[in-house]
């Protein structure tokens, strides 16, 4: 095990390409789940705090860590933190851009205090128009909401407040 001469910027830099499986153009690290990075004599660990418990990209998301870091020759073990529990506030603004870009609404509000109020006018990620609506509280996976949009008539998913 050579994780000596690794600092733990090498070790985040690496791991900050791994992107989420839910929303492949975004990183695990610029959706602020990449938490921190211990290295010691026993290996690398890595802390990684869920977006939504229960979201099945989890166990993808670890064995990613695991595998990426064992082809660069390092053993890894992945800690999930629960606490503080992961909020929308971690995620980066350009996150957001490549996540509505993507076609994804992004969380409208930084800390979603009135959540009703927020999600009563999410923009549509492809015309931008608020006058949308939900079809299901539940889209694919209990990340996101499903909307469709009354402007272009355009349906799409909506990663919900947190
Ligand atoms: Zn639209």
């Amino acid at each position: 095990m050579v994780v000596a001469d690794k600092t733990k910027e090498d070790i985040l830099k690496l791991l900050s390409q791994i992107a989420d499986p839910e929303i492949p153009v975004v990183t695990i690290q610029e959706i602020g789940m990449l938490r921190d990075v211990n290295i010691s004599d026993d290996g690398i660990e890595v802390i990684i705090t869920p977006t939504y418990t229960g979201c099945p990209a989890m166990g993808i998301i670890e064995a990613d860590i695991k595998a990426l870091l064992h082809e660069h020759g390092y053993d890894a073990t992945v800690k999930l933190v629960y606490n503080p529990a992961w909020t929308t506030d971690w995620m980066t603004d350009e996150a957001k851009e490549k996540m509505r870009k993507y076609g994804i609404a992004p969380p409208t509000h930084s800390s979603c205090g009135d959540i009703a109020a927020a999600e009563a006018e999410i923009a549509c990620p492809q015309c931008g128009s608020k006058n949308t609506e939900v079809v299901s509280r539940f889209g694919a996976t209990a990340c996101k909401a499903l909307y469709k949009c009354n402007s272009c008539k355009e349906p799409f998913e909506y990663f919900k407040c947190h």
